[in-house]
């Protein structure tokens, strides 16, 4: 993991959907590009995260001149290869808006730079600042540049944190990431018939049990990383304070489980037998 140099006309595809050409400097001049990898990785987490279809960059590296003539101090994360300003679109093809994409950085545990409505532009047609510096910065860039307007963006937009759990899983047949699934509703993530292979579910604590490997993947919590392995279906599953089951593979949905243990009932499905969809809720209040 590191920061990388690039020949100012090098187009290599250097992850799914980011080009170097992308973070070119847009003064023209044919000057070397840094990319920090970290940025690269956040960015296809983002991606997966907001389900989008695009992420367009609208500025990435700069060199200080550059970074100068568009208002910035010459000396920011952009002229080290650590930002971008970019915007997303989702499968519809629509822009997904600055505020949007603040909160889905921040269900990443992202603890780098967030700036909101980017340049001062707009939430519903605007970019959004990010960035990989190590330090804390989440700022409304329509407000100020410098000082952060928040800890937490939920509280700044006034949304609740547990309202907004979603959880998504990776169609190990159609080889990608399906959309978001709300907790507490009666919708289920999968795709009835494909085996799934890896989970993130936002702010729980969680692990699957990889059929391939015969064993428990490490917890994970949140999205500082999914549980799986791409490729691998997944025959087990164990999230801590939910309610949780799974459908079979050719099979049927099993009894809802209410705790994450090593009794029988301590994990939702059965061992050699793939999972091709699963349902979370938080509170045992639906009907089903
Ligand atoms: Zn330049
Ligand atoms: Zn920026």
């Amino acid at each position: 993991m590191a920061l990388k140099n690039y020949n100012f006309n090098d187009n290599t595809k250097i992850s799914n959907h980011f080009n170097v050409s992308e973070f070119k400097c847009k003064c023209g001049k044919c000057h070397d590009i840094l990319i920090d990898d970290n940025l690269i990785i956040l960015l296809e987490r983002v991606m997966i995260k907001l389900n989008a279809s695009i992420c367009n960059i609208y500025s990435g590296f700069r060199c200080i001149i550059h970074d100068i003539n568009v208002g910035g101090n010459g000396f920011g994360p952009h002229t080290k290869g650590y930002a971008v300003d970019c915007y997303f679109k989702d499968k519809d093809g629509m822009r997904i808006p600055s505020k949007n994409v603040c909160l889905a950085l921040e269900d990443l545990g992202h603890l780098g730079g967030i700036g909101y409505r980017c340049g001062g532009c707009s939430n519903e047609s605007g970019n959004t600042h990010i960035d990989t510096l190590s330090r804390k910065w989440y700022g409304n860039e329509a407000l100020s540049m410098n000082k952060s307007c928040c800890n937490s963006f939920y509280d700044y937009f006034g949304i609740k944190k547990e309202q907004s759990i979603n959880y998504q899983v990776y169609d190990n047949v159609k080889k990608y990431w399906l959309p978001n699934v709300k907790i507490n509703t009666s919708e289920y993530a999968g795709n009835l018939g494909n085996s799934i292979s890896a989970l993130y579910i936002d702010n729980l604590k969680y692990r699957v049990h990889d059929k391939v490997k015969n064993k428990w993947l490490p917890i994970v919590i949140g999205r500082c990383d999914y549980a799986g392995n791409l490729g691998n279906p997944i025959d087990g599953i164990q999230i801590e304070n939910a309610i949780y089951r799974v459908h079979l593979k050719n099979g049927k949905w099993l009894s809802w489980i209410k705790k994450m243990d090593n009794t029988n009932n301590g994990y939702a499905g059965i061992y050699g037998y793939e999972i091709d969809a699963i349902q979370v809720k938080k509170q045992d209040n639906l009907e089903n």
